[in-house]
């Protein structure tokens, strides 16, 4: 049975630094075109998503492998061969909604078990992602718990939020804390329509941000895995930092946070158990400072913009934060 890939200690993105080669991607990894239900060829969604500035994109039909040598990829924008995977759920929820990434054989996940589409995935050095599960009305408890070998979850989707699901964040924490382990999240369009289609825009919504050193599939995916990456409708991120201080009859067990963001009108600390919400009310800001909850295990950070778009950190285990 695969084990789940997260590390312990996920990687901070805001530790690899620009003058040791790491520089950030924008991509988006779960798309749909005429090869399963979306509306425009899979060359049509390439040239969108290329000329929108995006630096990576998977076209993540449902149950076949669209190949990325089927199309032409304009320079700058690295194709990332998925598939989007749904074998029943033998739990008791409706089927299941995985997201595929660098998969070089179609996995015929209807007539499988989940865990054995997972290990399919897997064993051909695949990278399988928890799809919506707001929207898939996923149990965590139930549907997801009994399953070994995702990498993690889209937080944000935006084709579900089209249908008022699109955010995922309270599964993302649930699952976290029944497994005491930290996964990564991503933010996705999940796009079928063509871009311009007026009544439901589901194209460049959500994206995630990896930290990578080279724009090959591989770095892009061992970045989303590590957890090098954040997730986003628009804010950035620009730094997280974490450092453990003294508080006196808490000695060595307070972990200090600094975010620093484009313009925010609310950042929120995210721990295992509660968390922090910091405002200036009335104003915009780019830095907020919290002093998390004396034996927090991990922490994530939600920005939200002045418009109301968001970004999501990955989590950060605070049980290795080091004094400063
Ligand atoms: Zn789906
Ligand atoms: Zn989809």
């Amino acid at each position: 049975m695969a084990v789940d890939p997260y590390p312990v200690d996920p990687i901070n993105p805001f530790d690899l630094k620009s003058e040791n080669g790491y520089t950030w991607l924008k991509g988006n990894l779960h798309t749909h075109t005429s090869n399963s239900d979306g509306r425009i060829s899979p060359q049509e969604r390439v040239d969108g998503y290329a000329g929108q500035g995006y630096d990576f994109l998977c076209l993540s039909d449902h149950r076949i492998i669209t190949p990325v040598d089927s199309v032409t990829s304009p320079s700058g924008l690295t194709l990332i061969q998925g598939v989007e995977l749904h074998p029943e759920n033998p739990f008791g929820g409706q089927n299941h909604h995985f997201l595929a990434l660098n998969v070089e054989q179609d996995v015929d996940s209807g007539k499988m078990p989940p865990q054995h589409v997972i290990d399919a995935v897997r064993e051909q050095e695949g990278s399988i992602w928890l799809a919506h599960p707001y929207w898939s009305s996923v149990n965590i408890l139930r549907d997801t718990l009994p399953l070994h070998g995702l990498a993690g979850v889209e937080v944000f989707n935006t084709t579900c939020r089209c249908a008022g699901r699109g955010e995922s964040s309270v599964h993302w924490d649930d699952w976290m804390a029944m497994t005491d382990r930290l996964y990564p999240a991503l933010a996705v369009d999940d796009a079928h329509r063509h871009e311009d289609d007026p009544d439901r825009r589901d194209t460049y919504w959500g994206w995630t941000m990896a930290r990578v050193k080279d724009t090959s599939p591989q770095s892009i995916v061992d970045a989303l895995e590590s957890g090098a990456a954040y997730s986003s409708t628009g804010p950035e991120i620009h730094d997280i930092r974490l450092r453990r201080v003294d508080d006196g009859g808490e000695k060595d067990r307070l972990v200090e946070a600094t975010v620093r963001s484009s313009e925010a009108q609310c950042i929120s600390a995210v721990c295992d158990a509660f968390g922090i919400e910091y405002r200036e009310p009335g104003r915009s800001f780019e830095t907020a400072v919290f002093n998390l909850r004396p034996n927090a295990r991990w922490a994530r950070f939600e920005i939200v913009a002045p418009d109301g778009l968001k970004a999501w950190s990955n989590p950060f285990d605070l049980t290795s934060v080091e004094r400063a």
